[in-house]
């Protein structure tokens, strides 16, 4: 679907199944570049609570019927079949004022966060539809009644209205987490870039990947759709601070204990450390850093650079070098391959940012750039919403209040001189919480004293270095497997984050019972729950035949003082606690020699596994390995083994075994506690 500029199309929501026109024409959304109508938005007539209601009573149980990795592989498939159709959202999205390479952040960024909870879901949670959390707690002395945390879906919708600036990825990093927990989504694009939203969305369903209703679209406004959400519905804003207020605080979504994540403003700060003066691999960093902070998406970033504290000392020498650097940049039309910043998003946007320079003119000076002359390589500066980058000067941060408040949303960035790392964090600080803050060092004192001041108050920070410098993924981007969000002004939200994001869509209930019963709901063996000794060994069994509760007990092994110096000599471990009889005697936890731990684990797979093919294939690991009672010559070895956990990896040949293994002494004392990792073939022979 192309939108031929000059021709300005309806745009349509998605609800009930169906595309849908607002009932009025509705308002003209404009070309960044040549002020062209590209479209018109409207959503009146809309009927939100049925929105909501189908997604309840559609999408939900259909995503609910399926395990985390059916969603996870559907999220594959449909970051995969968006990929290939790249190339049409890039051509759409030269409108909304994006270079290509903004528009890779945006479009490529996203399908990438797609896949990412895609990979991330099928290897981090269970073929399961239900989250087990942390340890069974044992509640009473004889295993009868114990607790254990999991996680479900929350039966509602996620709403998620979004801000202009990231149209594609806006929308994708908030879905993916969304889908993968298990709960369907409406999405509500801001306005003014709405269209490629609607154009990634009708390419979304067009694929037939997603259920139907797990996924609506509402272009315009969400009308009374907040009236109408329940606590098992949640809500997800990223936009202006007022707006997020006001839809924090929306009745419905107080009287109901709404789960409401903000992203807002973020006075998001860069620190040149004291270290990293000019001449330093840091500083050449440092200034490229903040360059392109101010000019990707032409600075309308949530994560991008506003503050830049710098030593009192270096200040001139950033002045020039960063006017130097931000003097290449060639301003334009998105689409010329020459351009390396677009327009804002919108005429009113840079009027926007302009009025906020204005707020800061009491505090500020410019010391690079020129508001009222624009000068553009191609495209037409008056109608394209065309800006220069400017960098703003603040003397005295400590008496200033408007750098530390006011977020201007475009090329502009202020630097803020400083006479001490405590002092550059204090200013930081003054954003009242920020989405992400970097430093710039090479010092680890300064590294760890920066980095814990600013933690508190930011959901990510960066330290910027010479190793780092090639690889790092930069101040600005956030990343889908570490948190995205910020505490206080910012929103105090984590949108990303890798599995903690999906939490965010489910709910966490302590379920208390008899193990047996416990393990019947989490589909995983616990202590206290039956378990089966059938004369057949655990390992004869395929994925076919065993069962959660398999069991086998083994026959026992005395360890001798010859077995540990064998060991010790054949391994090369001689450590004394072996070896040397007096020495650890005096050592507060022996008495006397006693045996390495790795023989007490090698002994106890002699002892539980059967030696012929079978249909275990191999063992890849051991999870939790805990060494829990000293043994010492002459003692006694018996192994229990369970299966604990089985995973069969879809539809592939062979699934993931977990056993609870157990090592115990001739006083019934544990001596070793772990969980023995298999691969198990499904069928055998
Ligand atoms: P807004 O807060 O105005 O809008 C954000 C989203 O909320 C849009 O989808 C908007 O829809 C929607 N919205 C607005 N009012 C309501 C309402 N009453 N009920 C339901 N939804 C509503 O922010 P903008 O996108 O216009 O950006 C304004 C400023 O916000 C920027 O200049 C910048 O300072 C800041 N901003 C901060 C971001 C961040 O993450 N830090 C990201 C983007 C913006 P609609 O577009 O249809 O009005």
């Amino acid at each position: 679907m192309g939108i031929a500029s000059g021709n300005p199309r309806q745009l349509e929501s998605f609800v009930c199944g169906e595309w849908v026109r607002g009932a009025r024409e509705g308002l003209p959304l404009h070309d960044a570049t040549t002020g062209e109508p590209v479209a018109l938005i409207d959503s009146s007539g809309i009927d939100f609570a049925a929105a909501l209601n189908y997604g309840r009573s559609r999408g939900g149980p259909a995503l609910r019927a399926m395990t985390f990795h059916e969603r996870a592989g559907m999220l594959r498939a449909l970051g995969q079949a968006l990929m290939e159709l790249k190339e049409e959202f890039y051509a759409l999205s030269y409108a909304t004022g994006a270079t290509r390479s903004d528009s890779w952040i945006d479009i490529e960024g996203g399908i990438g966060t797609l896949l990412s909870y895609a990979s991330k879901g099928r290897r981090e949670l269970p073929d399961t539809r239900v989250l087990i959390e942390g340890d069974v707690e044992s509640l009473s002395r004889d295993n009868s009644f114990s607790g254990q945390h999991i996680l479900t879906p929350l039966q509602g919708v996620a709403v998620h209205i979004n801000a202009f600036n990231f149209p594609c990825w806006g929308m994708l990093e908030k879905i993916a987490p969304t889908l993968l927990a298990g709960m369907p989504a409406i999405v509500k694009p801001a306005s003014q870039t709405a269209y490629l939203t609607e154009l990634m969305v009708r390419r979304i369903i067009e694929t037939g990947l997603l259920p139907d209703g797990a996924l609506q679209l509402i272009c315009g406004s969400v009308g009374d759709l907040l009236d109408h959400v329940t606590g098992q519905d949640a809500v997800t804003f990223t936009g202006s601070a007022s707006t997020g207020r006001r839809l924090r605080s929306h009745p419905a979504v107080i009287a109901n204990s709404v789960r409401f994540t903000m992203e807002a403003d973020s006075l998001n700060s860069c620190i040149l450390g004291q270290d990293a003066g000019p001449g330093t691999e840091e500083f050449d960093l440092f200034i490229k850093e903040v360059a392109r902070e101010m000019t990707v998406k032409a600075g309308q970033k949530c994560t991008a650079i506003r503050r830049v504290m710098v030593p009192r000392a270096h200040c001139d020498a950033v002045v020039s070098a960063l006017g130097k650097r931000l003097t290449t940049v060639s301003i334009g039309n998105p689409a010329d391959e020459a351009v390396r910043m677009g327009p804002l998003a919108s005429l009113e946007q840079r009027e926007e940012v302009r009025a906020r320079i204005h707020d800061l003119s009491p505090e500020t000076r410019i010391v690079f750039g020129d508001l009222d002359r624009i000068e553009v390589i191609s495209g037409d500066s008056e109608k394209g919403a065309f800006l220069n980058p400017v960098l703003l000067l603040c003397e005295s941060p400590d008496n200033a209040r408007a750098v530390h408040d006011v977020e201007i949303f475009g090329p502009v960035s202020t630097i803020l001189p400083y006479d001490s790392p405590a002092e550059a964090v204090d200013l930081a600080l003054r954003g009242k919480g920020s989405l992400v803050a970097s430093v710039f060092t090479n010092d680890p004192v300064i590294a760890e004293e920066t980095v814990l001041g600013l933690a508190p108050f930011h959901g990510r920070v960066l330290i910027g270095n010479r190793t780092s410098g090639k690889t790092s993924t930069g101040h600005g981007s956030p990343l889908p497997v570490l948190v995205h969000g910020g505490p206080g002004r910012a929103g105090g939200g984590e949108e990303l984050g890798g599995m903690r994001s999906v939490k965010h869509y489910m709910q966490r209930s302590a379920v208390q019972g008899a193990p047996r019963l416990l393990s019947a709901v989490t589909g995983r063996w616990i202590e206290g729950a039956p378990a089966r000794s059938d004369g057949v060994h655990p390992f004869r069994k395929s994925l076919a035949e065993l069962r959660i509760g398999d069991q086998i007990v083994t026959g026992k092994r005395t360890v001798t003082l010859e077995d540990i110096e064998h060991f010790a000599h054949f391994t090369g471990d001689t450590f004394y606690a072996h070896m040397d009889e007096e020495a650890a005697r005096a050592n507060p936890f022996f008495d006397g020699r006693v045996a390495h731990g790795y023989l007490i684990v090698s002994f106890a797979a002699g002892l539980f596994v059967d030696p012929a093919p079978g249909p275990v294939l191999a063992n890849y690991g051991v999870d939790n390995l805990r060494f829990l009672t000293p043994v010492n010559p002459g003692d006694v070895l018996q192994v229990r083994l369970t299966c604990k956990d089985i995973n069969p990896r879809g539809s592939a040949e062979h699934g993931e075994v977990r056993w609870d293994c157990r090592v115990t002494n001739q006083h019934e004392a544990m001596v070793a506690q772990y969980d023995v990792l298999t691969m198990v073939a499904k069928s055998w022979p």
